[in-house]
């Protein structure tokens, strides 16, 4: 999962950057809530943590000038104010839910696949495209109702690719979709997981576009 983290501090951004990659996301890091403003309107985050003290702009103005432009991505808010004021505040502002610093890392992650999971079942729980099928709250792929054991990142462009069958999708869509800003990208590794995939799903999901990029099939 894309996230984007909104932490001045510069150990504890730290800590749950590198807690978060080891777990498997992808996430993106930034200091400032003008920064975090620029990175959210040209990123594509499934989920934000976001601290509330901040410099250039508070988590709190940025929150509810999301919310103001109807932006629904999931908020999380990881913060040191704990009194019940700041924390009806961040709510109030749009968050959906709030964690007090410190933390424990797996309560962190908890608390996200909590998150994923009421997102999930706000919109369709499960992508279905013929006898294929992903859940992006549990992370489970069926082919003709038999599991398919996905890693990570095969998952996230199985799911890109699914979002909209038929529609090609270039490299550099790809890996804006599996990477991290400063996250280093073999040459080939898109051409890897592509393999993978076919190598799990069978070759005809996922099909080449000559010159384009990767589309599973439509189904008609
Ligand atoms: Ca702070």
């Amino acid at each position: 999962m894309r996230l984007l983290l909104v932490e001045d501090d510069p150990m504890i951004g730290a800590s749950v950057h590198s807690g978060l990659r080891q777990e498997g996301h992808s996430v993106d890091w930034v200091r400032d809530g003008a920064a975090a403003e620029l990175a959210i309107a040209n990123g594509v985050y499934e989920l934000i943590l976001l601290d509330l003290g901040l410099p250039r702009k508070t988590g709190l103005e940025l929150l509810a000038g999301l919310r103001r432009k109807g932006v629904a991505l999931p908020v999380l808010v990881i913060t040191a104010r704990d009194s019940v004021a700041d924390r009806v505040k961040g709510l109030d502002a749009g968050a959906d839910d709030y964690l007090v610093k410190p933390f424990d890392l797996d309560e962190l992650s908890a608390r996200i696949r909590a998150l994923m999971r009421r997102q999930a079942g706000r919109a369709t729980p499960v992508i279905e495209h013929g006898p294929l099928a992903l859940n992006p709250a549990t992370h489970e792929v069926s082919l003709n109702g038999s599991p398919v054991n996905l890693s990570g990142r095969e998952f996230a462009l199985l799911q890109a690719l699914l979002e909209q069958p038929g529609v090609p999708l270039s490299r550099a869509q790809i890996e804006e979709r599996l990477y991290g800003w400063d996250e280093e990208i073999e040459s080939n590794a898109v051409e890897v997981y592509i393999h993978s995939l076919r190598r799990k799903l069978g070759a005809e999901w996922i099909r080449n576009v000559r010159g384009v990029g990767y589309r599973v099939p439509e189904i008609s």
